[in-house]
């Protein structure tokens, strides 16, 4: 199946949480979540079904999928490659989906969501230790720097950017100079550091069926 290509707020309405995937909006009034937090759909306010372990466990996945906007088989991919390693499965698992160069980008302030860097990634706007990647799934390591391409620098979008990065605060295990528009991978994240609201102990408990 390819990537959902629908309303992101159906989303975010689907599985009962704000997962922020709009960006600025998503901290407006405007908010879908806000004005109509019930499910889509006809029956929406009034189905109140009580979900079985199962499909509690599901959601949790699809919640997480959706959130860092992985495909089916390649998030079953990054579970399998998280049981290899040693450590906590869930906690590996979330892990290796912040290390995502896509996320890194959204997470360094140089766009307002998940979406619009990957977008930024695949144009080819980035240099990580200083050569082109335009793979939004490329894993960070501890020390990369991450770096807007000299071209890109006077883009419209990412001087916008780089005036609202003032208000924001920027994850720990990250760096950004704003002056350079080059960020460095500081450490490698912690669960503490990932600030998503799933408990991907249900994931791991669904995969392990
Ligand atoms: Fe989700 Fe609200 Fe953002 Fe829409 S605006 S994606 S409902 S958080």
């Amino acid at each position: 199946m390819g990537r959902y290509t629908g309303p992101s707020c159906r989303i975010c309405r689907r599985e009962g949480d704000k997962l922020f995937l709009k960006g600025d909006r998503c901290f407006t009034e405007k908010c879908a979540m806000d004005r109509r937090g019930y499910p889509p759909g006809d029956h929406g306010q009034s189905r109140r079904r009580k979900q079985s372990e199962y499909g509690l466990q599901l959601r949790e996945k699809q919640k997480t999928r959706r959130i860092y906007g992985v495909m089916e088989g390649q998030f079953h991919g990054y579970y399998q490659k998280a049981t290899r390693q040693k450590g906590v499965t869930g906690e590996l698992l979330l892990q290796m989906l912040e290390r995502r160069l896509d996320n890194v980008i959204f997470r360094m302030g140089l766009a307002s969501s998940r979406t619009e860097a990957r977008q930024m990634v695949r144009h080819g706007h980035f240099l990580v230790n200083g050569r082109k990647t335009d793979i939004p799934s490329y894993e960070v390591r501890e020390g990369d720097v991450i770096e807007l391409k000299q071209a890109s620098r006077q883009n419209p979008r990412f001087q916008e950017m780089a005036e609202l990065a003032e208000t924001r605060t920027i994850v720990e295990w990250l760096s950004m100079d704003w002056e350079t528009f080059r960020g460095t991978v500081q450490r490698l994240p912690a669960r503490e550091d990932i600030d998503i609201p799933v408990k991907e102990h249900l994931i791991v408990e669904m995969y392990s069926r």
